[in-house]
């Protein structure tokens, strides 16, 4: 059976996954069956999926008669009989108990059509065991969503002992089908690939703080400040909840051995109930304190060290037994986890001579087996090379780029700024990376135009990466030097010989906002929305948002943008000329494309000598831009910075004092 043959999905319970994954599937046009084991719970599921699809059309991502159109396509069920007597596709998101599944594949085995696939959406039990259960082992696969399923838009896609591979692909194109990107796991492993990386993270992060070798804030502060992740290591345990990182822990720990076992830090919490957020307590207290409270300050190198050795080594393990290899674990966990980088990426940066030089080390003052280096590691760490072969910096013609793709189509170059798991924000790496496509794209005799565009449907570029800026800790010399990088890239973008389009779908804020700035004509799609919103946060626009701005929308209009810091749409910034044209949500990047070759066939001499007499005859727009960075970077040891950005990552008012 391939992906064209599945008509009907039946998704087995309708609780936190099952209703998100109805709705992801009924999305996509397939007939879903949700079923539950009461009216109740079934139905309380059928109205959740009808609110969240109400949601996707009040914020233009789908019209109201896509959103009428899937629920009609949703039937909530409870005779496991009904749900299951025409379905090609079964999907299980019932509780994380081996014997309740077992029971319901055991169930579902006399009901189901014998051409019918099935897959557990389980986040840790094995798929091997549970196909075990049924006389379809070839036919029975994991597909391991994330939540929320309408969000998230990793799956990973889980091959147990007996899966056949056209389980696997037929399984793959339906998550493709539903706007997902699969992960392929090609062995039943406890944790998968995003839970292995980060279950053992979370462990080595308490074991730090039992072994009195570094704070909670400490740690927190590294993790989230200096390495970029999206949370603290104890922030994300609270948030996931303390008692489902053990659960899975304790399995790794029955599977994998004693490198696993789970930190008395942890157990203690469960046995004690501080599960986290969801019972208001947990490494944070969120009902009587301030929850989670992370300082941008306590970042440790020591602990750095050893939580990349740690994950370094998690991930030579699963590609030492051919789980997944490194560009897979990469894709999966910046997906799934949110990460700025994949750890294989992050591990190559740091240097594996350096982290198996960790793990040595801790493992002989400790003598703990979660340090030992498995050979792998090691291997590749004495052959100089890397997870991701040693020469991701490489800089050959056929560069493949980690935050960006660039295509040709016909005259035009296409740069696709593509983290859309990180709405596109602009890290340091991405700045590089659109400073080298742009180079060779403006220098390509057979580039005419260059067209730039954001990956996904919710941004062109949300702005700055937050995490990835304050990683400098602030530094005011730093800071001037990163304002310069982001200013000469996109100006780049503006002094190109050729042409370039902006096309906009989604989000254009901040850093993104100043970027698209710098092209010569901006698309845009209904749904967009503009900000410089810098001054929320007690900062102000430093990639040339104080000097580009007014040359395209005249000086009181950059002043308003940049002092209300307000969010304005598509139509309004067309009224106020940034916007040269508005389309349809949906027809964004086809117009976009158009315009980009209508614009290649121009006179490329006339074209470039037009840019550079308009710029040239712009104000002294470099002595503005000097002004701007060093501003810029004396800012960024204030005060009021400080105060905006912790307001801004707890979602509150900012009190600025003007210090
Ligand atoms: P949940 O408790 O919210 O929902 C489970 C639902 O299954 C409940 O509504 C329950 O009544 C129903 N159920 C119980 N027995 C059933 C049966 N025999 N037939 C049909 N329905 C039945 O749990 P959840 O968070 O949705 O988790 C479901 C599965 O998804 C688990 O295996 C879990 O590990 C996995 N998962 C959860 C997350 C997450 O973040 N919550 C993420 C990925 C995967």
């Amino acid at each position: 059976m391939d992906v064209d043959d599945v008509e009907t999905v039946a998704v087995l319970g309708a609780g936190n996954m099952g209703h998100g994954i109805a709705e992801v599937a009924a999305l996509a046009g397939f007939d879903v069956n949700m079923r539950d084991i009461n009216e109740e719970f079934v139905q309380n599921g059928y109205d959740q999926i009808e609110w969240s699809l109400g949601k996707l059309a009040e914020k233009d991502q789908i019209s109201e008669d896509e959103a009428d159109a899937a629920l009609e396509r949703v039937s909530a069920v409870v005779p496991v009989e009904d749900a299951v007597a025409d379905a090609d596709l079964v999907i299980e998101a019932v509780p994380e108990k081996m014997d309740i599944k077992k029971d319901v594949y055991a169930e579902v085995e006399e009901f189901a059509p014998d051409r019918a696939v099935f897959a557990s959406n389980t986040s840790s039990l094995s798929i091997t065991e549970l196909s075990e259960v049924t006389e379809r082992e070839e036919r029975f696969c994991g597909m391991h969503f994330f939540n929320p399923p309408v969000r998230m838009q990793l799956v990973e896609v889980i091959s147990g002992a007996h899966t056949s591979a056209e389980t696997m692909d037929m399984v793959e194109d339906v998550a493709e089908r539903m706007g997902k990107t699969p992960v392929r796991v090609r062995k039943d492993s406890p944790g998968f690939i995003v839970n292995r990386v980060l279950v053992p993270l979370m462990n080595e992060a308490a074991w730090l703080v039992h072994e009195g070798e570094a704070t909670v804030a400490e740690i927190d502060s590294t993790t989230k400040y200096d390495m970029g992740l999206p949370m603290g290591s104890f922030e994300l345990a609270d948030q996931v909840g303390i008692d489902v990182g053990v659960h899975v822990l304790e399995y790794m720990h029955e599977v994998l051995g004693d490198a696993y076992e789970p930190c008395p830090l942890l157990t203690e919490k469960v046995e004690n109930e501080n599960l986290g957020k969801k019972t208001g307590k947990g490494f944070y207290d969120y009902e009587d304190g301030p929850g989670a409270d992370v300082p941008s300050d306590e970042a440790d190198e020591g602990v750095k060290n050893a939580l990349l050795a740690v994950m370094a080594n998690e991930v030579a393990g699963l590609i030492g037994t051919d789980v997944a290899d490194a560009a897979d674990i990469d894709q999966a966990v910046k997906l799934g986890a949110g990460f700025p980088d994949g750890p294989a990426k992050m591990a190559d940066a740091a240097g594996l001579d350096t982290l198996v030089e960790t793990l040595d080390e801790r493992h002989e003052e400790t003598g703990a087996e979660r340090y030992e280096a498995v050979e792998y590691l090691r291997d590749l760490a004495a052959s100089g090379e890397g997870f991701r072969g040693g020469d991701t910096d490489a800089h050959g013609d056929d560069r493949e780029f980690e935050t960006i793709a660039v295509e040709r189509d016909g005259r035009v170059g296409h740069i696709e700024l593509d983290r859309p798991h990180r709405m596109n924000t602009i890290s340091g790496e991405l700045l590089e990376e659109l400073s080298e496509a742009i180079d060779a794209l403006d220098g390509d005799e057979e580039v005419r135009a260059v067209l730039v565009t954001g990956a996904g449907e919710r941004a062109f570029s949300a702005g700055a990466d937050v995490q990835t800026m304050a990683a400098g800790g602030g530094d005011p010399i730093e800071t001037v030097e990163l304002s310069r990088k982001g200013q000469a890239t996109f100006g780049k973008f503006e002094a190109a010989d050729v042409p370039v389009v902006a096309g906009i779908d989604g989000y254009c804020l901040g850093g993104g906002m100043e970027f698209a700035t710098c092209a010569d004509m901006r698309v845009a799609s209904e749904r967009s929305e503009f900000a410089q919103p810098e001054f929320n946060i007690g900062i102000m626009p430093g990639w040339g948002g104080t000097q580009r701005l007014r040359g395209i929308v005249g000086e009181g209009r950059a002043k308003e943008i940049i002092f209300t810091a307000e969010r304005y749409d598509a139509e309004t910034m067309e009224r106020y000329g940034f916007v040269n044209e508005v389309v349809e949500n949906g027809e964004l990047k086809d117009r976009a494309m158009e315009l980009a070759k209508d614009l290649a066939a121009g006179p490329p001499v006339a074209q470039r000598y037009t840019k550079r007499a308009m710029l040239a005859g712009r104000d002294d727009t470099d002595a503005g831009l000097e002004i701007e960075a060093q501003a810029f970077g004396q800012l960024m040891s204030t005060d009021d910075v400080m105060e905006g950005v912790m307001a801004f990552m707890s979602d509150e008012e900012p009190e600025f004092e003007g210090k």
